[in-house]
């Protein structure tokens, strides 16, 4: 569905990426892992068309889109679940959900908003409670999955996440990475993970894609990945 065609990007002097390539098979969960600095938050940006590569490309079902703007990829079925989250504390858990779809015109926005909140409320009860709470009272885990239910708004095919792991407790994350699982079960979502939590990671993949100073060292499946013990203990860090 996804693929990255030797990708090399660089800001200024730093070589982010060089010369990197993957494919993310239709309905698979694909983790891309690797210490700070690796290159994995450049990677997605890129994909996400936030950044432009200096040479290489990235295909959405045999579509070019390395140079498309951020809108048109996110109508091709696209959607970015930054690091940080991106979450609007100031505004209510409800606004922040219909801030998913507000630049699309009013007919779609109509169509996506009614359908989608009752979707986003099913998967995640704690923020259907929560609706009419300004986004700042929530926890990082409910945070967390804000700023997915405010991605799944879009109706996405494939979902790009940054590092949602990030800060949260062990049993935390394992509740949003077994909503990833579902969300590919039911629906067939198709899933780029960013994480540098590689062992939970690699418990939710398919496949598992190693960066190391913005270079595939290593590309598996995730059940491989796992066992290889030189590859974590290099780069993976259990
Ligand atoms: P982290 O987990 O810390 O986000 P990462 O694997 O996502 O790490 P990137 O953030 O993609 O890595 O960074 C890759 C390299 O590019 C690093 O050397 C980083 O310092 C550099 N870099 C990232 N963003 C910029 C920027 N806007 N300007 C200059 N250098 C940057």
């Amino acid at each position: 569905m996804l693929e990255v065609r030797e990708l090399a990007v660089s800001y200024g002097m730093v070589r982010a990426l060089d010369e990197v390539s993957l494919t993310v098979d239709q309905g698979s969960i694909t983790a891309v892992l690797g210490a700070n600095g690796a290159g994995k938050t450049t990677l997605l940006r890129t994909v996400n068309g936030l950044v432009r590569p200096r040479s290489g490309s990235v295909l959405l079902d045999g579509t070019d889109i390395t140079r498309l703007p951020v809108e048109e990829v996110v109508r091709l079925g696209l959607a970015h679940v930054p690091e940080g989250r991106g979450v609007i504390t100031e505004l209510t858990v409800q606004d922040n959900l219909r801030l998913g779809v507000l630049w699309r015109n009013r007919r779609e926005r109509r169509a996506l908003q009614s359908t989608g909140l009752d979707e986003v409320y099913a998967l995640f009860p704690a923020l259907a409670e929560r609706r009419a709470r300004l986004a700042e009272t929530l926890s990082g885990g409910e945070r967390q999955m804000l700023a997915i239910g405010r991605a799944l708004m879009t109706r996405p095919r494939l979902l790009l996440l940054d590092e949602p792991s990030l800060g949260l407790a062990p049993r935390v994350t394992a509740q949003i990475l077994a909503v990833l699982r579902e969300l590919r079960e039911r629906q067939g979502l198709t899933v780029l993970l960013v994480e540098q939590n590689a062992r939970s990671a690699l418990s939710v993949a398919d496949h598992g894609v190693v960066l190391n100073l913005g270079r595939v060292v290593a590309s598996d499946a995730a059940a491989s990945l796992a066992t290889a013990d030189d590859l974590r203990h290099a780069y993976l860090g259990f």
